[in-house]
């Protein structure tokens, strides 16, 4: 076990933390998410996906990135527990006072950009909360390389109150 110093770092209390009781017992849980679900969120530090949803250890695949963005990565993810995890549900959960509500994707990029090397990924800052959630519901629904599009839910997690509430189609 490595030594602590007076400099300690939050990953190292974070491993005082996993030798501390952290770890949980997964002997004998199959990697198949014994709920069949794949859950789709923001990596936002607030929401407690896991104690959010009553989530235990090998129930649910959870593909998190800033704002819970339906990118190429979390596609890739998404056809990989569908296809050889058995995964038939998806559930996207974005939540109130994201950071990605109002980004300025134009002005992020040109600061990471700033020593002329471009990436090639989008910040992708959005400007209506409910809204995006029905598009990134809509666009999961019609992606070709998905192999069940019928059981996709959208929520918003209320920061505030703890509320989750479903958001509907249309618009
Ligand atoms: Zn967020």
């Amino acid at each position: 076990m490595a030594v602590r110093t007076a400099d300690s770092t939050a990953t190292e209390a974070l491993l005082d933390r996993a030798v501390g009781g952290g770890a949980r017992q997964t002997t004998g849980l199959q990697a198949r998410p014994g709920l069949r679900v794949a859950i789709v969120a923001c990596m936002d530090a607030r929401l407690m996906v896991e104690d959010l949803l009553g989530l235990q250890a090998g129930e649910a695949h959870v593909i998190r990135n800033a704002g819970g963005l339906v990118t190429d990565d979390v596609i890739r993810s998404l056809a990989i527990s569908q296809r050889r995890l058995g995964t038939r549900e998806i559930v996207v959960v974005r939540h109130t006072n994201c950071g990605m509500l109002g980004f300025d994707d134009a002005g992020f990029l040109a600061e990471v950009a700033a020593d002329g090397r471009r990436p090639d990924w989008e910040p992708g800052g959005f400007h209506d909360l409910e809204q995006g959630v029905r598009v990134a519901v809509r666009d999961l629904g019609a992606n070709p390389f998905l192999a069940h599009t019928d059981r996709i839910r959208g929520f918003v997690y209320d920061v505030a109150t703890g509320a989750l509430d479903e958001v509907r189609a249309g618009r």
